[in-house]
């Protein structure tokens, strides 16, 4: 074992790729033009801010006039939740959405129900998947927008985006999806899918931090989120983030580019990872959908353990990772995620995220099984709960004279 830095957290960001910042330099210094004005040394900036929308639409399979770029991910959700609820308020006041989803959606939905919306949280499964007949048994008169997210961020649960946009069209419903981590990992099509609004983030895709993107359908009606200018043909003002909108063109060019080869690679690893830490290291369980999952994301529970006893200790070991419990929001509580596939706390408190990216290799994973092996054990040895439940089972295995 080595004493470099494992990075795997890559669901909470990522390395900006060289080619990244090399396609970002030049709009700090030489192209450096503010791209509403009309002399041309802005004209480098105009293109780099096409060339992106168009990469964006090549993706997504939409024009490029229905791409709009924005602070991060977070923007992004606040805008398509909260300027939909304006704009079809006369229509109705009702918003389906799921427990599962990031605070971006979450919170902005509580703020909303304070302006009077009402707000339907469905419930998932065990491995965190929403029932499309439940969604459609949710739908009333009155619902204007549908809001599930593409792929989880803790979990990496993929839902059923398809059945979901599908059920929206057939009641004439706005179909909004956070698709921060799935943007780029997974193949999406807005118009196969039926989706009116997509949230995406250039800092989960090796690109730079601050910049996000929101498609809008053309003839979806929300209005301007941040009042002034006339940029984002009038709906974002804001004088444009080149260098960010270029460097998420080119990070998403490259994440699109390689997403076969790439994601085929982590999904391999993950799936050796998954399958020696739940045969290595007793009472562990894998979190959310086996099969339905983000190529790079596995999730564990270890029963007897803290998860940020854990994170210290990997990280000690050089290793990032992240728990499933919001220890940095100032409380200890489990991941509203983890609650709601049905995890008791005890269970939620020893959970470990660990997401896998393109630098990830299998030296990498393998360092961090035998890291993790001695971790758990090591907590374990500490715990009173487990103790008593080793004495407790050599007892019954004692009374019953099993032992053989
Ligand atoms: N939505 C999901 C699913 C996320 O994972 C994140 C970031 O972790 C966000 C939204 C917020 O994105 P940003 O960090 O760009 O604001």
């Amino acid at each position: 074992m080595s004493n470099r830095v494992i990075y795997l957290d890559n669901a909470a960001t990522t390395r900006v790729r060289r080619e990244v910042v090399d396609a970002m330099l030049p709009y700090f210094t030489e192209e450096y033009g503010n791209a509403s004005t009309i002399y041309s040394l802005a004209n480098g900036a105009k293109s780099a801010l096409q060339k992106s929308r168009d990469v964006m639409a090549g993706i997504l399979g939409c024009d490029s006039s229905e791409i709009y770029f924005t602070g991060c991910g977070s923007e992004s959700d606040n805008w398509a939740l909260k300027a939909a609820a304006e704009a079809y308020r006369a229509r109705g006041n009702h918003i389906i959405t799921t427990k599962i989803e990031h605070h971006a959606i979450l919170h902005t939905c509580q703020w909303l129900e304070k302006q009077g919306m009402e707000v339907t949280y469905l419930d998932v499964d065990e491995n965190g998947l929403v029932d499309p007949g439940q969604l459609r048994a949710a739908i009333r008169p009155t619902t204007i927008l549908i809001s599930v997210m593409f792929a989880n961020n803790e979990i990496g649960t993929i839902e059923p985006v398809r059945e979901i946009g599908a059920i929206a069209r057939e009641h004439g419903i706005l179909f909004h999806t956070d698709a921060v981590q799935a943007f780029c990992q997974v193949p999406i099509r807005v118009d196969e899918m039926n989706i009116d609004m997509l949230s995406a983030s250039a800092h989960k895709l090796n690109g730079p931090k601050g910049v996000g993107l929101l498609y809008i359908r053309k003839g979806v009606k929300i209005r301007s989120f941040l009042h002034g200018g006339a940029q984002e043909r009038k709906r974002r003002a804001g004088t444009e983030n080149i260098p960010g909108i270029a460097g998420f063109g080119r990070a998403a060019e490259i994440a699109a580019a390689t997403m076969e080869e790439r994601t085929g690679r982590e999904r391999e690893l993950r799936d050796y990872l998954i399958e020696r830490v739940l045969r290595e290291i007793p009472y562990s369980r894998l979190n959310g959908s086996r099969t339905k999952r983000l190529p790079g994301n596995a999730n564990f529970s270890f029963q007897f353990v803290e998860g940020e006893s854990m994170l210290i200790m990997l990280d000690m070991a050089g290793i990032c990772a992240s728990s499933g419990s919001a220890c940095t929001s100032g409380s200890l509580d489990p991941s509203h995620v983890l609650l709601a596939i049905g995890l008791p706390h005890e269970i939620a408190h020893g959970s470990l995220r660990l997401t896998l990216g393109h630098e990830t290799t299998k030296e990498d994973i393998d360092d961090t099984i035998e890291h993790l092996k001695e971790i758990v054990a090591k907590l374990r040895d500490m715990s009173p709960l487990y103790e008593d439940f080793m004495k407790g089972g050599r007892e019954r295995r004692g009374g019953k004279n099993d032992v053989q």
